[in-house]
């Protein structure tokens, strides 16, 4: 057997005598590159603004249409709403496991998403299949508008979470996620209340606004319901990117301009110091 046959090969890396596993793999820091942080990576909420039709949907269309043509970057993300819950409900009671609510449940903000980019055509709204991120600085270049579902790809994969069945991750999780990704300091959520409040202002009339909170203080004071999806809090606690969760009311179209241009207005809800 000639010299060296068999022998295991050796390149010369930080990692070469890792199994990935310890602890001390981080001895590569983790340290990413802000991929595209002039973008504005804004959520469409399903319920909240998609379907009440166009009285709500247009007028903030319109916002996103006048920001574009300031040259303002955007990327829209749709939610589910109303469709999705009612496969969330049929899909529980056959006792589906929670990747196939995941996976069905993906359709419906798709679906959204293929809608609204029809009305924005004409201002070059495209479509972005999930994940079509390198094609993103070419639809911006171009002055496009670009539109893609707001579900993460996790599908069958999805874990189940605290709350039962339902996917942890849907929409507002995909957006927050798109957001760290790309590098942008916000995520913004264009939803049909002025922000966030003590409890479901739509149940509860007591509720009380909140402007400001950290993510912290937020999951301490475990509301009994909250207008984003409480993983989204989790993950802000430790995201490279995005310092602030905003969310704004849709029905008042002023709220959506100032967002878009980086402006105060709803509820900010930041990382910790
Ligand atoms: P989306 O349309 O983006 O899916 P959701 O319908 O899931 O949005 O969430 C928005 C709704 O959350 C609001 O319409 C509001 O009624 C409700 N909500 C629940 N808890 C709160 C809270 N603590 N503060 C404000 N809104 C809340
Ligand atoms: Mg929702």
């Amino acid at each position: 057997m000639a010299d060296g046959i068999g022998e295991r090969r050796v390149i010369h890396s930080a990692l070469e005598n890792s199994t990935l596993t310890d602890t001390h793999s981080d001895e590569i820091n983790y340290r990413p590159v802000a991929v595209m942080p002039d973008v504005k990576v804004i959520k469409l909420g399903g319920q909240s603004i998609m379907d009440r039709g166009r009285a709500a949907l247009f007028p903030v269309l319109d916002e996103i249409v006048k920001a574009r043509e300031e040259g303002i970057q955007i990327l829209v993300l749709t939610g589910g709403g109303t469709r999705a819950r009612h496969i969330y409900t049929i899909a529980s009671e056959l006792e589906m496991p929670t990747g196939v609510l995941a996976a069905v449940g993906g359709y419906i903000p798709m679906q959204n998403a293929r809608m609204v980019q029809m009305l924005l055509a004409k201002h070059g709204g495209i479509f972005m299949l999930i994940d079509d991120f390198e094609k993103l600085p070419l639809y911006i270049q171009l002055g496009c508008i670009p539109v893609m579902t707001g579900m993460p790809p996790f599908g069958y994969w999805e874990q189940r979470g605290q709350e039962g069945r339902i996917p942890p991750h849907r929409t507002d999780a995909g957006v927050f996620l798109s957001a760290e990704f790309l590098g942008a300091r916000r995520a913004i959520f264009i939803k049909d209340e002025d922000g966030l409040y003590t409890d479901d202002p739509k149940k509860n009339s007591k509720a009380e606004y909140i402007p400001r909170i950290s993510a912290r203080e937020l999951i301490e004071r475990d509301l009994p319901d909250l207008i984003v999806e409480r993983v989204c809090l989790e993950y802000l606690g430790r995201s490279q990117w995005v310092k602030e969760l905003q969310v704004v009311n849709g029905l008042e179209p002023d709220q959506v301009a100032r967002a878009l241009r980086g402006e105060e207005a709803g509820t900010i809800i930041y990382q910790d110091g």
